[in-house]
């Protein structure tokens, strides 16, 4: 590549692209978690974090926030970030601009006054115009630069050689507390995934240091990726596929 082309898509990246990690030497990381909070994972993977001191992301999907607000309050009270995952998960690029405004804020509204401007779009799928969307509603788009297949049916130490394999300072690595559609119930269990994150904290705590992504993002410059577009295969495949067509539900239009 040459070197006006690198330097166009630098500046693109930095204008537009999605946050995948940051540029820094120190032993940082910052665990993320999607989709919950759950009433049974996510208080199991609080203590967890706490038995090491240390600090995660965690972007909540807004309909499970409301239902579960004792387990929202438990987050931020142990200076966790909570981060905007939408009202209930679709995939941003199939859905328009209106809706995509209603999904942020009712998720918004359901962890108010405790959400940060970080969001992370549901399979991580985006299009420029849903990146702009994001934006304009005032949110950092956040994705990941590390995970482990963690909403596949794995063992805890399966994931946990994942991790360590690609941990490295100012990574972010993608987890879940919670998967939105399970396809089994086998997936749904958390408790392999609660597994390894403990024995990763095992392994790399106190050399690492884990804390959640506005800090990280303070240690050094923001390493942004330009994102592709899910194929359409891909889309099809969405457990929730057939929401997309119409008619169908959609995030309360005028959330309290
Ligand atoms: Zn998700």
């Amino acid at each position: 590549m040459t070197l006006v082309r690198r330097l166009m898509r630098r500046v693109r990246n930095d204008a537009l692209g999605t946050v995948s990690r940051v540029a820094t030497q120190e032993p940082i990381v910052a665990l993320t978690f999607d989709d919950g909070p759950h009433p049974v994972y996510t208080p199991q993977l609080l203590d967890v974090l706490a038995k090491y001191d240390a600090r995660a992301t965690f972007f909540m999907v807004g309909e499970q926030a409301k239902a579960h607000p004792d387990v929202v309050q438990r987050v931020a009270a142990a200076r966790h970030t909570i981060g905007n995952h939408t009202y209930d998960h679709p995939s941003f690029p199939l859905i328009g601009a209106r809706e995509r405004r209603q999904q942020l804020r009712a998720c918004a509204a359901a962890v108010a006054p405790l959400g940060s401007r970080l969001f992370r779009p549901p399979y991580g799928h985006e299009s420029l115009a849903s990146h702009v969307s994001a934006l304009v509603s005032g949110y950092d788009v956040v994705g990941w630069s590390a995970h482990a297949s963690d909403w596949e049916q794995r063992a805890s130490q399966w994931m946990l050689e994942r991790l360590l394999d690609q941990i490295e300072p100012g990574r972010i690595v993608l987890l879940h507390d919670a998967i939105y559609t399970p396809q089994s119930p086998e997936i749904a269990d958390r408790s392999e995934m609660i597994a390894a994150v403990e024995m990763l904290l095992e392994a790399l705590s106190p050399r690492y240091r884990f804390v959640t992504v506005p800090t990280l993002l303070t240690h050094g410059r923001a390493i942004r990726t330009w994102y592709r577009p899910p194929d359409r295969a891909a889309l099809a495949m969405l457990p929730n596929y057939d929401r997309y067509a119409p008619p169908r539900r959609g995030p309360p239009s005028a959330p309290e």
